[in-house]
């Protein structure tokens, strides 16, 4: 293996190292999340980090020291400067940099997840000015779709305890099963069943919406302030039984400054 080598990754978080030195994590499409050391004291910090500070995709030059990776040249490949004109975007897109942070370990490569935040930051560039309420749709809605990609999709169709095709009106939530179960079984099975919570088929329509659909359709439906409370519990019930970290903020109170 060769010591030095190239790589194209989405910068994912920062922080400080001694005195002049400091950590990155980035995500990459082959190399998934790598963290490397960029070292004050050889190469000025200056001339390398100033295109590590923003949401970009950068080109690095990394190489593999002894107990970890060093950075030895970056170049940015894209910019989504207009994130930075509003507060909602900027809030957005910190938020979904650090959920992908958290939420995937250094070594396992899933080229989906970069795509995601790719599509994510593009998304963001492109659309600015969200109100506080789409601005957290949106934020659970990315939430979502990286749930399913670090291996917890949902079952939002068929009974988690029967299999069968859910009717409308007939079944309820559990978070921590991972969907829908049935009244039926609920009421066959109350041990089993007993954290299930009500759910309204508008608030599932909205969970399967901000899943399956892509950034850009979510900003179309009227959003209902009783389908949205129902949503962001079921939400925030998955983020909590199933994401590998839980985040400091609930996904509702990070869109909050928005
Ligand atoms: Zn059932």
């Amino acid at each position: 293996m060769s010591l030095l080598y190239q790589t194209t990754g989405i910068v994912l978080s920062r922080r400080d190292h001694r005195e002049v030195d400091r950590w990155y994590s980035v995500y990459t499409p082959s190399h998934g999340k790598v963290e490397f050391l960029a070292r004050g004291g050889h190469k000025p910090l200056a001339k390398l980090t100033p295109h590590l500070e923003m949401a970009a995709v950068v080109d690095l030059l990394l190489v593999h020291g002894r107990a970890y990776q060093i950075l030895a040249g970056v170049d940015r490949r894209q910019a989504f400067a207009n994130i930075y004109d509003d507060l909602a975007g900027l809030v957005l897109a910190q938020n979904g940099l650090h959920l992908v942070d958290i939420g995937t370990r250094a070594d396992e490569t899933d080229p989906h997840i970069y795509d995601l935040l790719l599509d994510w930051l593009g998304f963001l560039n492109q659309n600015t000015f969200l109100s506080r309420e789409r601005a957290g749709f949106l934020l659970s809605a990315f939430s979502l779709k990286l749930l399913a990609l670090v291996g917890y999709r949902p079952e939002l169709n068929r009974c988690l305890g029967c299999r069968q095709p859910i009717a409308p009106g007939a079944y309820q939530w559990h978070g921590l099963k991972g969907g829908v179960v049935c009244t039926n079984c609920t009421q066959i099975d109350q041990e089993t069943w007993f954290a299930a919570r009500p759910m309204t088929d508008e608030a599932l329509k909205l969970v399967r919406f901000g899943l399956e659909e892509g950034f850009a359709s979510h900003l179309r439906p009227h959003l209902k302030a009783e389908d949205l409370a129902g949503f962001y519990e079921a939400t925030e019930s998955l983020m909590i039984s199933h994401f590998p970290i839980i985040p400091a903020s609930s996904l509702r109170a990070a869109c909050a400054v928005c």
